[in-house]
């Protein structure tokens, strides 16, 4: 009886979380007419909240709500610093860990939070050993990636703000999935959370900010400016002094190119580091890899950019990725050049890292050498390619989702989406003829 009753509490609980109905304004309206009903209802419903509430996510609350958490649980208010160091400076993923505190208050920590937020599911490794890619499964069974990468003085960790992503960029695997669902905040630190483990795990200590990580990009999968709200709170997360106390300027935020929330970032109080996928200089090409470019054509996402510069006097990061025969002739480099001559910014040239099914392949070396030379010598415009990394374990944004996860919802090649590539290539050709 009380098994069938807890699969029944879980099933409608799960229902409503997936946010089918709200039950309480139906039930509010209904109270006149059968108030024992609906105070039957009311009772179960509570019962249930309860319950799908038992296991929050630690790392979803901000330090001040945790303060007013453990205020509300009547903790004295010195024990929100002493939990948060737990959970960011030793990193423990068990309250009965945090041995500072007393019996009681553990208890409560471990009828509440959930540590275990994420589960690795595939670990893979580069053949050169510098770089590590998990897929991870979220509590409610969908999956993400995250990446590491280490140099020799930095230690990258390249994170997810979204399941899939809406934008659907030709020569992305993650652009191909569609849009599942954003990320809680909770969900982008716990990424950290693990990468930040696995290295200390392997013996290095956190320098003095209180982390062995270097460096932060939003690079992972999804549109960190669409998922707003949660990658922000996630930042402020981060970047807490009593935590992992993560430098702002150590982040890297990647846009699609929204305009609107690139003039709203630009407003922040933060110092993270703004990179704008761009691809492509001319509108007609950029349209057809990243069709986002039909609402926000080149012109307006410069203005939005110039204006965020103007603001944060911060230098901002052009990412292309340069893909064989469709936006790396030379010609293209001279257009760029002409868009960015003089502005506070710099060009990083990314070779394609080739997803499987598509027929697109990166830059040969010389190619990425012309075009870069363009750049840097007639338009005074600086440039770094980016090193190709982890090619061996399809480190590219979204490759190793789309080669583990099936679920029904097979990844279409790229060459399978002809208004996409038929359109760049058509627009490649007009620009070498
Ligand atoms: N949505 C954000 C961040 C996610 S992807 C954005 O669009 O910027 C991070 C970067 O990797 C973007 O510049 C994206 O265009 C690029 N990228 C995606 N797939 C790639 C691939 N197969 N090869 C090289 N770069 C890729």
């Amino acid at each position: 009886m009380r098994k069938a009753l807890f699969y029944c509490i879980r099933a409608f609980g799960a229902w409503q979380t997936a946010g089918a109905i709200d039950p309480l304004p139906v039930l509010v309206l209904q109270y006149r007419t059968h108030k024992r009903i609906v105070g039957g209802a009311l009772f179960v419903w509570m019962v249930i909240m309860r319950h799908e509430c038992r296991h929050l996510n630690p790392y979803n609350l901000t330090f001040e709500e945790l303060r007013t958490l453990l205020a509300e649980w009547g903790e004295p208010a010195y024990r929100a610093r002493q939990v948060w160091q737990w959970l960011y400076r030793h990193l423990v993923d068990d309250a009965d860990a945090m041995t500072n505190l007393p019996k009681t208050l553990r208890g409560r920590l471990t009828e509440t939070f959930a540590f275990g937020v994420l589960t690795p599911v595939t670990e893979l490794q580069s053949t050169d050993g510098h770089t590590r890619k998990w897929l991870l499964r979220l509590p409610d069974g969908e999956h993400i990636e995250a990446v590491l990468m280490e140099y020799d003085t930095r230690n990258t960790a390249c994170i997810s703000v979204q399941v899939g992503c809406a934008y659907a960029c030709a020569f992305c695997a993650t652009g191909q999935m569609g849009l599942m669902r954003h990320l809680t905040a909770g969900e982008i630190v716990a990424q950290i959370v693990h990468i930040e483990r696995v290295l200390r795990a392997a013996g290095e200590r956190p320098a003095d900010g209180g982390h062995a990580l270097t460096n932060i990009v939003f690079m992972g999968m999804g549109e960190p400016l669409s998922n707003y709200r949660e990658t922000l709170k996630a930042i402020r997360i981060l970047n807490h002094r009593d935590g992992l106390s993560f430098g702002a300027r150590r982040m890297t935020l990647s846009t699609v190119g929204l305009v609107p929330a690139i003039r709203r970032l630009a407003e922040e109080p933060f110092q993270v580091n703004l990179a704008v996928s761009l691809h492509a200089p001319r509108d007609d090409l950029r349209t057809a890899l990243l069709p986002i470019n039909a609402q926000y054509p080149i012109a307006d996402l410069m203005e939005a950019v110039r204006a965020y510069i103007h603001t944060t006097h911060r230098r901002v990061t052009f990412e292309y990725a340069m893909i064989d025969g469709i936006n790396d002739d030379v010609a293209l480099a001279h257009d760029l050049g002409r868009l960015l001559q003089g502005m506070l910014a710099h060009v990083n040239l990314i070779p394609l890292n080739a997803v499987p099914g598509s027929l697109w392949q990166g830059s040969p070396r010389e190619q990425v050498r012309a075009f870069a030379q363009v750049l840097q010598e007639t338009y005074n415009v600086p440039v770094t390619v980016r090193v190709r990394r982890g090619i061996d374990i399809a480190a590219g944004c979204g490759q190793l989702y789309a080669q583990v996860e099936r679920r029904g919802r097979s990844i279409v090649p790229l060459d399978a989406y002809p208004t996409h590539a038929e359109a760049a290539r058509t627009a490649a050709r007009q620009h070498s003829s």
